[in-house]
């Protein structure tokens, strides 16, 4: 769908992408209408979700399965939806990052290194925040892309205060012992087969708590989506694999 996408863009008159937008989100509901699933980020319902490698993808917001879990983890296990947090997120997802800000109850900060739509550009392995500035991190799917990732562990301790709680997830290869890193300049071929991305420096394997933990966290690691009833896994079709790395501030650094 990507190739189409992309092929429409060339052919079609910039003037005319709006409304090419507009025809592909109709078919897109069109496609997955129904009720066997849902995505509770957006609230929708739908016959299915679109597949995208691994992923499962809303057919409405987007969301990931990973997006999906996150909102259902930060529903039943955080303070998230009683306590106004002041929130550092990184790299966001467009859906969340919008929903939080109509949501209005945290002090929301979106960081990225060149994104455009976001609070602040700014480098992981150096952010213009002061220590102890926020009680929530989200940091999805971002330290495979950092090529020094403990400097951006050692700054995301430093940024989150005491009491506060770090979400870092990454793509990892359970079936590895350890992580496998190549930081020489690799063809795009090559990262790809190695790491699963063009601009991935890494993958991440069984060590990756420890990794964490080299940032000065203490990890939890969550295997929040087995105690989910299968009914419910299925509803919103998360990864029955993925386990939650909550950290806190240990207080060795
Ligand atoms: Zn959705």
């Amino acid at each position: 769908m990507k190739d189409l996408s992309s092929t429409i863009r060339k052919v079609l008159p910039t003037p005319f992408f709006p409304f090419a937008k507009n025809i592909y989100r109709h078919y897109k509901h069109i496609k997955h209408f129904g009720w066997k699933h849902a995505c509770p980020l957006c609230g929708g319902r739908f016959r299915s979700f679109i597949k995208h490698g691994y992923d499962d993808i809303c057919p409405h917001c987007a969301a990931p399965n990973r997006y999906r879990l996150l909102w259902l983890y930060l529903k039943q296990r955080t303070n998230f939806w009683s306590d106004s947090l002041s929130i550092l997120d990184i790299s966001p997802f467009h859906y969340f990052k919008k929903t939080c800000i109509e949501l209005a109850l945290h002090d929301y900060v979106s960081v990225d290194i060149a994104a455009l739509n976001v609070s602040v550009n700014a480098d992981l392995v150096s952010l213009p925040f002061r220590d102890n500035s926020f009680d929530c991190i989200l940091c999805y799917h971002v330290l495979e892309h950092i090529r020094d990732h403990k400097k951006a562990l050692k700054e995301m301790y430093r940024v989150l205060n005491s009491e506060g709680f770090a979400l870092i997830q990454s793509p990892i290869n359970l079936s590895n012992m350890v992580t496998i890193e190549d930081l020489s300049p690799l063809d795009q071929e090559t990262r790809i087969q190695l790491f699963g991305q063009a601009d991935h420096f890494r993958i991440y394997g069984q060590d990756y708590p420890e990794i964490l933990e080299q940032g000065g966290f203490q990890v939890t690691v969550d295997d929040f989506v087995r105690q989910l009833d299968t009914d419910c896994v299925e509803r919103y079709r998360l990864d029955p694999n993925e386990l939650v790395y909550r950290c806190i501030k240990s207080g060795h650094l």
